[in-house]
């Protein structure tokens, strides 16, 4: 099992053993350290010990073999020949650094011990030789601080109560001293205080963990590569994996390389850069430092860090001197090499410094990591620097940062000093900034006196979408990603979170309290729609959408899809909005939304008055007065969609959502069927289901009240002959909703094709039109050979396929998806990414059985899913000829498909 192999690869001084393809094996910090090393950049020698150490060292139960002993002992001895100091030594001892490297970095989440090698043997000596008492103290007690914590903590798996870790009680302690001796800052703790607090450090360390603290330089390597070793398997490490879906197995490699010191004196100093500005994507090397500092101090942040140089001062730091200024030598090599970096890896480079006494070091480089903006301007500007080509260009901007550029968002930096009051599922993405309120009314009216407004909820139902229209932001105590809320809210590309389950609300006292603190309307809100975080202040946002550079950068994108695009939308301001986005037709647009919203109240009135109906004659009048909106709507969005093809969806609503509620609106609807107000009561109750999502809706209200279908039918095609009479070419594709049999089709083609004759023969016009069913039922995938015999599409509605796959019910989903996913019972959440083992199965098999009767069958995704990019990248693989999302996911999913189609071909 461990067989003779090589585990302990060595670099710097201008030479290395690896290279930087060997990230599986030496990490990604290993594997750029080796890189540097081989490009002739100054690269403090050291060795990295493999990933595949990692896994023996688990499999041992925490040990080492003995080939990994005596290459460590032999890779430490050419280290020590190329520094000119000896590892342990008491006359001029060497002193390394231990880091973790997983193969993608996994920032901020493993452990780094400096200063290795400091202990009674070597103390005196690296005093002697330095003259710096006070530096020497200073890297001790680092020392003892981190080894404490990382190793003889953390890796021990002692989990302290709160505020009371090793770590933190060294802290207090040093804290304590400053106060007590009135200093600001840890520059002015003397060497004698320092030396004083290093014993006091250690009888703590006893005193709390019940060791001593190791006093050999040797003990203190073997136990700070074993740290980092256990530190992959530390909670910060596991949970970070579990986010980003990094293998447990892959396992962290071991850097062990000499220290070289930014704190040193008046020609010391620490920095991190970027070759680029990671903010905004400038090309201005950009970064801080800090003279007389370890690297620890530039993140920690307790002094305000110096700029790089001149041009990328900012008010912050405008007082400070630059590098630039400072030490012009030193900076012009830093400059060269961040060009070597970047012409050499082909992208911005994430970079780590250390200046000791004039010389500079190499600490660290990697792919820094870039807000959505930033990525968009390096994208572009390495394409027309020759750097990239533009298949490489598009793979640089992902789903999601391209996703952050398209809403507004709050600006990180006020965000960073907000408290998180409540977290809940991130619906929408963006920013939202307001007052809250309680209802749709107070919205609507807080709106047009120009207020920006939060809606908070229990739920959203059809009767909110004013209020939700009228609402900077949303959010809800219930609710799943495609309940109504998040469903309505994306495809506006508003804000929203739901399912925010630690909320209660107060209705009647316009409250509403997260644990103990209590908010009334009026008060300020901002939610983070990306995240799910909810903040009880007024944050600042960030706009980035109106860039030329998002357009042309689409133009490229779309060179590499195979994929079509289409939009969910059914209204002219969404479909000209998906157009805008670059929508090349409608792959749903549900009828049933013309009674949701802006101009909806007389329609609604009259679907109502059908739904209420108790005769076939009162429905057919209340039908007839219903069809010229039903037209209206249908024509005003296949107009401005002329030339491309548009999916009518037939009706699928729960008839009880329409049911009117409150006594004002039951007394107007008794007033116009003429009957009492108990009766509209009644009838309203006889509609009443105890499980509508799987009741009489879709097809199956067609197939009771063949009258409704025919009045859609007749709407769509009275729009289409006039639209071409017009001199316009309407395409449109009538689908029929959560079918499971062919019957049901041949059922409902019948009436389409009755009506479409008699349009045609009353207005002249002849009307092509194609008829397909929505897929969104497991007994409709599995049989979707006989379902292609009349249907000429399908959709796959997963939404509702998910739903019945797995018997969630899509509504009610969020009050225990928290719960599937913390215990992970399931990877995520199946209403947001296809869930491939099952429902993306059933639409492989769908699309299959589908193309074996009607080779040419044209299958489409219309359910939330067409705008997520894992999903996307799914759809591309398995034939999907299209996706269709919401307007503001367009852009979204042509930079997936085409990443899929480039991903596929490689
Ligand atoms: C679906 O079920 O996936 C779908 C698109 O239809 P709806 O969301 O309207 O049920
Ligand atoms: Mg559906």
């Amino acid at each position: 099992m461990f067989e003779n192999k090589k585990r302990v690869y060595r670099f710097g001084g201008k030479i290395a053993e690896g290279d930087g393809t060997m990230r599986e094996l030496l990490g990604g910090k290993g594997a750029n350290l080796a890189e540097m090393s081989k490009l002739g950049m100054p690269v403090p020698a050291g060795f990295t010990i493999t990933t595949e150490c990692c896994a023996e060292y688990y499999e041992l139960g925490g040990g080492y073999t003995e080939q990994l002993k005596k290459d460590v002992a032999s890779a430490l001895e050419a280290t020590e020949k190329q520094m000119g100091k000896k590892f342990g030594d008491p006359e001029d001892p060497l002193l390394v650094s231990c880091r973790s490297g997983a193969r993608s970095s996994m920032p901020g989440m493993m452990d780094t011990i400096l200063n290795i090698g400091l202990c009674s043997a070597t103390l005196p000596g690296m005093i002697k030789k330095t003259g710096n008492p006070r530096f020497v103290y200073d890297a001790y007690r680092r020392l003892i601080m981190m080894y404490s914590d990382v190793v003889m903590e953390k890796a021990e798996g002692i989990e302290p109560e709160d505020g009371q870790g090793i770590r933190q009680q060294l802290d207090r302690m040093m804290e304590e001293l400053k106060e007590a001796r009135g200093y600001k800052s840890d520059t002015e703790i003397t060497a004698e205080e320092l030396k004083d607090l290093c014993a006091k450090f250690k009888v703590k360390v006893k005193e709390v963990l019940g060791v001593e603290f190791p006093d050999t330089a040797e003990a203190q390597l073997w136990g700070s590569i074993g740290g980092v070793f256990k530190s992959w398997n530390g909670k910060r490490a596991i949970a970070y994996r579990r986010i980003e879906k990094i293998p447990d197995d892959w396992g962290t490699a071991v850097n062990v390389q000499s220290m070289v010191f930014g704190n040193m004196g008046e020609t010391s100093a620490t920095g991190v850069a970027f070759s680029r500005n990671p903010a905004t994507g400038d090309n201005k090397f950009y970064g801080e430092w800090l003279i007389n500092a370890q690297g620890e101090d530039v993140v920690a942040g307790i002094r305000t860090p110096n700029p790089l140089n001149e041009a990328t001062k900012t008010e912050q730091n405008k007082h400070l001197q630059s590098l630039e200024t400072a030490m012009p030598e030193v900076y012009k090599e830093l400059d060269a090499i961040r060009k070597r970096l970047e012409e050499h890896f082909h992208d911005m480079q994430d970079i780590e410094f250390t200046i000791q006494e004039g010389h500079l070091w190499m600490l660290q480089c990697r792919i820094g990591k870039r807000t959505g903006i930033a990525a968009l301007q390096m994208a572009m500007d390495m394409l027309s620097e020759g750097m990239i080509d533009e298949k490489e260009a598009v793979m640089r901007v992902s789903p999601a940062q391209l996703d952050e550029i398209l809403h507004p968002i709050l600006d990180p930096a006020s965000e960073k000093k907000a408290e998180v009051i409540a977290k809940g599922l991130p619906a929408s993405p963006g920013g939202a900034v307001g007052t809250i309120v309680f209802t749709s009314e107070a919205a609507m009216e807080a709106a047009a006196a120009g207020k920006k407004v939060i809606l908070i909820r229990e739920e959203t139902s059809p009767e909110d979408i004013e209020g939700m229209r009228a609402s900077a932001g949303i959010l809800t105590t219930r609710g799943g990603m495609t309940s109504h809320a998040a469903l309505v809210a994306r495809g506006w590309g508003k804000c929203c979170i739901v399912g925010c389950e630690s909320m209660k609300i107060n209705l009647a006292g316009k409250s509403v309290s997260f644990g103990g603190t209590t908010y009334k309307e009026g008060d300020w809100f901002s939610l983070n729609g990306a995240k799910g975080y909810v903040y009880a202040t007024k944050l600042d946002t960030m706009d980035a959408s109106e860039n030329p550079l998002f357009i042309r950068f689409m133009e490229i994108v779309d060179k590499f899809r195979r994929l079509g695009i289409r939009t969910n939308a059914d209204t002219p301001e969404d479909a000209a909005r998906a157009l805008a986005f670059g929508a090349e037709g409608i792959g749903l647009f549900r009828i049933e939304h013309m009674f949701y919203g802006k101009n909806s109240e007389t329609p609604l009135s009259k679907l109502r008055k059908m739904i209420l109906s108790d005769t076939n004659e009162e429905r057919k009048a209340a039908l007839a007065e219903l069809e010229p909106f039903m037209k209206a709507s249908v024509k005003s969005t296949l107009k401005i969609m002329n030339g491309k093809p548009v999916v009518f969806r037939l009706l699928d609503p729960p008839l009880h959502e329409f049911v009117p509620k409150g006594v004002e609106k039951e007394k107007e609807l008794a007033t116009e069927l003429g009957i009492s107000v108990a009766d509209v009561e009644k009838r309203g109750e006889n509609l009443h289901e105890v499980n509508p999502m799987m009741g009489h809706r879709g097809v199956r209200l067609h197939v009771t009240y063949p009258l409704i279908a025919e009045t859609q039918y007749r709407a769509i095609f009275t729009a289409q002959a006039e639209l071409q009479q017009e001199g316009l070419h309407p395409i449109p594709e009538i689908m029929i909703p959560v079918t499971v049999s062919e019957r049901e089709l041949r059922f409902q083609k019948a009436i389409c094709e009755k009506i479409r004759e008699q349009v045609e023969q009353s207005t002249g016009e002849a009307l092509v039109y194609k008829f397909g069913t929505m897929i969104e039922i497991p007994r409709a995938a599995l049989t979707a050979d006989r379902m292609a015999r009349t249907a000429e599409f399908f959709s796959f509605g997963t939404n509702d396929l998910t739903q019945m796959t797995f018997g969630f019910s899509r509504d009610d989903v969020g009050t225990f998806m928290g719960d599937y996913l913390g215990n992970k019972i399931l990877d995520g959440d199946p209403f947001q990414t296809i869930d491939v083992k099952a429902v993306g199965k059933l639409v492989e098999l769908g699309i299959r059985g589908g193309r074996s009767k009607r080779p040419d069958l044209k299958c489409g995704v219309c359910g939330e899913h067409g705008g997520d990019p894992d999903s996307v990248h799914f759809f591309n693989k398995i034939g999907v000829d299209y996706v269709s999302c919401s307007p503001f996911r367009v852009p979204i999913a042509r930079l997936s498909a085409a990443q899929a189609a480039i991903k596929q071909s490689a």
